[in-house]
């Protein structure tokens, strides 16, 4: 199917041209049909499957062949986004697509002043891009009015409930005018989910995509089996290799981030840390610098690494071993975006064998050892398994209680009520069929490893 194929009126057409896409994938193609004709909309898809062009793209032309001057202080179309980076990210895809159209756009989040926000608000805007606290904030105060709202837009819905914001979006669905078109989007559809759904939706269209984790088959996954006082000097063995181009490193808290950003400044590789205790300006910063390629290494925590979608990142680096396994699947759903190729590799010690078990049987595959690393470490690899939860309360212990934890809020500096710590444990479903690497055996020093090949541009999925 080609983007021609779907009733998308000329301005769209371009702007998808210029953006370098070709075909819709597959969410595109259930979507936007099913949007385009006012179809209420249950999606069960994840960041990286194309999701936002698909509700963006029918909203922009409904936008488009329906004009109407917003009131002052009131939006047309409002999209509730968990993170920040992500509505970040949404407003900037309306402003992609829509860039051959007239419309006034917002975004809104917490962390920041609100003297801007409430500006671009003062006139009306068309599509408002919103994180569920400072939303409501700015609804308090009389800056924003839902009445009159057309589209609600609810997206990564899981990843809200996980981040503790059911209540504030009760709150604003309250608000919202009976008659409106909804859609409602979420990596996965447990049964609280569900009755979320229900009670916004009128007998939607259901349109499910494989998940991410499924389709980065061309994630090249490995374990590196390493003593925990040597992940240091492995990290930056592996780092020689210009294989890897644009890397995330994942460590568990804020300060491991700092301090393995540290080192990596200290030998010489361009490396930032973002975590919760930055603030959105440094995030920011951080990630403008990751995605122009002035900084080679992000160092990032779960809760900073969000939503981040970037292209061509080459390689995701667990230099701790996350101790939920949706946390893996979607750490390492941060390379292979968008049909590129991209490389996974775990530093695990002993007490975090447990864990990768754990990954392995959520993504129903081993994950392939890769021995030829000069600092690979037999007896971490034959170590006695420690329970899991032993392991992550020895972890924790040592760390003094400053590990991210499941069920935390976002961190600080981000929405109303924000709170440090958090996991990333959202949306993340078992990999179908991950590519497997016959890496095993050898046992010798070898050259540096995880060449996985550089992601460029996006491609379009079959
Ligand atoms: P999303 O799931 O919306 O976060 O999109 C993931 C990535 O896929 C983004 O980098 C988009 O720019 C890219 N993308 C979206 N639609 C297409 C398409 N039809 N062809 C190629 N890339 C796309």
């Amino acid at each position: 199917m080609k983007f021609s194929d779907l009733a998308l009126i000329e301005p769209i057409q371009t702007a998808i041209a210029e953006a370098g896409y070709t075909e819709p994938t597959p969410i595109q193609q259930a979507a936007i049909p099913t949007l385009l004709e006012g179809r209420d909309l249950l999606g069960c898809a994840q960041t990286g499957t194309g999701k936002t062009a698909a509700f963006a793209l029918p909203i922009l032309q409904r936008l488009a062949q329906n004009p109407r001057r917003p009131e002052p202080r009131h939006a047309r179309v409002l999209v509730l986004a968990p993170t920040r980076e992500l509505a970040i990210q949404i407003h900037d895809s309306f402003r992609a697509y829509g860039k051959h159209l007239r419309f006034r756009t917002a975004v809104v989040f917490g962390g920041v002043g609100q003297a801007p926000q409430v500006k671009a608000l003062s006139n009306g805007v068309e599509v408002l891009i919103a994180t569920p606290g400072r939303l409501l904030d700015l609804i308090n105060q009389k800056y924003l009015r839902l009445g009159g709202l057309e589209v609600f837009v609810l997206d990564e819905a899981d990843r809200m409930l996980d981040m503790g914001f059911i209540h504030d979006i009760r709150k604003v669905i309250a608000m919202l005018p009976a008659k409106r078109h909804n859609l409602f989007f979420s990596a996965t559809m447990p049964p609280d989910i569900r009755k979320l759904a229900d009670s916004i939706l009128t007998e939607p269209a259901y349109v499910e995509v494989a998940p991410v984790s499924s389709t980065a088959e061309l994630i090249e996954q490995s374990v590196m089996y390493v003593e925990k006082n040597r992940k240091k000097e492995l990290l930056r063995h592996v780092l020689k290799n210009p294989a890897l181009k644009r890397v995330i490193v994942f460590t568990r808290t804020k300060r491991g981030a700092n301090q393995v950003s540290e080192v990596l400044e200290k030998s010489g590789v361009v490396s930032e840390a973002i975590h919760g205790n930055k603030s959105q300006s440094a995030r920011q910063k951080a990630l403008e610098n990751f995605r122009a390629g002035r900084t080679r290494v992000l160092v990032a925590t779960d809760i900073a690494a969000r939503g981040i979608d970037i292209d061509g990142i080459t390689h995701v680096i667990n230099f701790e071993v996350p101790n939920i396994s949706e946390s893996y699947v979607h750490r390492i759903g941060r390379t292979a975006r968008a049909g590129a190729p991209g490389a996974a590799i775990s530093f695990c010690d002993a007490e975090e064998r447990s864990f990768i078990k754990d990954i392995e049987k959520l993504i129903a595959q081993p994950i392939p050892v890769d021995r030829t690393q000069p600092y690979h470490s037999d007896q971490v690899e034959n170590s006695r398994l420690l329970s899991k939860g032993k392991a992550k309360a020895a972890i924790e212990g040592r760390q003094g209680g400053g590990g991210n934890r499941r069920g935390g809020r976002p961190q600080s500096g981000g929405q109303r009520g924000a709170k440090a710590g958090g996991s990333g444990s959202g949306g993340g479903r078992p990999q179908q069929k991950p590519q497997q690497r016959s890496q095993h055996g050898g046992g010798k020093p070898g050259p540096a490893p995880g060449a996985g090949s550089a992601g460029s541009r996006p491609q379009p999925r079959r």
